[in-house]
């Protein structure tokens, strides 16, 4: 699996959040697995929320992340 960009960071905090990402993908695939009539490809562009951690006394916030998946 090949993410374009390979890297996402939170611009406010500079958090480094690809982990994250990737965890949401695998979970949005394990999804489309269970239902493979909808004909979903595990690749190609994608939009998912995460949570950055935050930094300092900041609070943790969502965080819409886009890009492009290849297997
Ligand atoms: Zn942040």
């Amino acid at each position: 699996m090949t993410l374009d960009p390979g890297n996402y960071e939170c611009p406010t905090h500079h958090t480094d959040l690809t982990g994250l990402v990737e965890e949401a993908l695998d979970n949005s695939l394990h999804v489309a697995y269970r239902r493979p009539l909808l004909g979903r490809k595990p690749a190609g562009p994608f939009q998912v929320i995460v949570t950055c951690p935050g930094t300092g006394g900041a609070r943790p916030h969502p965080l819409t992340c886009t890009g492009k998946q290849a297997p």
